[in-house]
């Protein structure tokens, strides 16, 4: 896939992507894109990921490409 991104200096899929932000496995995750914010901690870069945690939800996730930052769109 040609839209793996480099993330604190790691090269990441995006499930693997969608793993760090949720902080356990996804069972699937759509492509990276860039989201138009910077990061709120450093200033940062920041991408977001959508991806399902289970059959039943469906999360946009984001993750900061510099620092430890990472948010979800979950109420
Ligand atoms: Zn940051």
């Amino acid at each position: 896939m040609a839209d793996n991104r480099v993330v604190q200096g790691r090269m990441v899929t995006p499930e693997s992507l969608a793993e760090i932000i949720e902080g356990e496995s996804v069972m699937d995750a759509e492509a990276i894109e860039d989201a138009d914010r910077d990061c709120p901690d450093c200033g940062g870069d920041v991408i977001k990921v959508g991806y399902m945690p289970s059959v039943t939800e469906f999360v946009t996730g984001f993750k900061c490409q510099d620092c430890d930052w990472a948010e979800t769109d979950r109420e």
